[in-house]
């Protein structure tokens, strides 16, 4: 079994995305990036705060706008039309999920494609499943970075991705087949999974089941890409997959935490410095 260490290559990427800001200060341009938080929640404000902190690790100036969980959805357009109009700003990220009484898809496609560095809003999305450049989740993304630092090759290999959610498993799904992997994703309608599991040559899990992909399940050597994060009630963080029982049957799996996680905060600044790049192409 080979590890698949995000933490080293997230540090990696971190440091490439230094290196790239700092090279564009020197022509006068900061990368920036907005990230707007609504309410309280405990674990979006985790989330928010390591974003902020990677963003001045990286030399990209953070905007960051905390707002009460009685925000109103037009107060909320309002700042992210500000933000679109704003030149310091490459990138604007809402933090999910948003209070009940705000429309989230309304939300996300206000936010002007350019510097949509989440790869949410339709146009994103579209571009992605059309094949042409645009910005991708940063999990899957991630994934992808993965894949290429550990030489894992895609083409013509059956991949799975198990959970068909709009941040993880279809745009992981339209990556793996732009990759030209043959791609199935199934979900929890799906009758007979296992068919699918044993025949998997890459299995990529995003469903938010503790320990769901047992060793069993899948072939001998297969890839094991785990994006689960459940919190036990004894306090301890686990994957979707079975991590020990997978190990010794797998040719590569990622570990919860220091797999997928690390990844997704750097596929988000790497976004950030794509954008600037645009505009300064625009
Ligand atoms: P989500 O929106 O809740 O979607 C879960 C998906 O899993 C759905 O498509 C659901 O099927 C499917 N599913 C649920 N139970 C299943 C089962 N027993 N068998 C097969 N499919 C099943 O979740 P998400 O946002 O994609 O997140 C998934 C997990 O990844 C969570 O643990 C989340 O915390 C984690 N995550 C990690 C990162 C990271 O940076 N590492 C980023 C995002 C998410 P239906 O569509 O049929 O309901």
């Amino acid at each position: 079994m080979n590890l698949i260490d995000g933490k080293a290559i997230s540090a990696k990427c971190k440091e490439e995305v230094r290196l790239e800001a700092i090279e564009m200060a020197k022509n006068g341009v900061k990368p920036g990036l907005a990230v707007i938080l609504v309410g309280e929640d405990k674990a979006s404000q985790t989330y928010v705060a390591s974003k902020e902190k990677a963003c001045k690790m990286c030399e990209i100036n953070s905007f960051m706008y905390r707002l009460d969980a009685e925000t109103s959805e037009a107060a909320l357009l309002d700042l992210i039309s500000d933000l679109n109009q704003n030149d310091e700003v490459d990138g604007i990220l809402v933090q999910l999920p948003l209070p009940k009484h705000i429309d989230t898809n309304k939300i996300l496609e206000a936010i002007d494609p350019n510097k949509d560095v989440d790869g949410f809003s339709a146009i994103n999305v579209g571009r992605l499943v059309s094949g042409l450049d645009s910005f991708v989740p940063c999990t899957p993304l991630g994934i992808m970075r993965l894949f290429k630092d550990y030489g894992i090759d895609l083409v013509g290999k059956n991949a799975l991705v198990i959970g068909r959610s709009n941040i993880v498993g279809k745009p992981m799904a339209n990556l793996l087949l732009n990759a030209s992997a043959s791609v199935s994703v199934v979900h929890s309608k799906t009758k007979n999974l296992e068919f699918y599991t044993k025949n998997a040559d890459i299995i990529v899990v995003a469903i938010g089941r503790p320990n769901f992909l047992k060793a069993e399940m899948v072939k001998d050597g297969a890839v094991v890409i785990d994006v689960g994060i459940n919190r036990l009630d004894d306090g301890r963080l686990v994957g979707d997959a079975d991590f020990d029982g997978l190990k010794d049957k797998c040719s590569f799996i990622t570990p919860v935490p220091g797999g997928v996680g690390p990844m997704t905060i750097a596929m988000l600044l790497k976004n950030t410095i794509q954008a600037a790049k645009n505009r300064q192409k625009r």
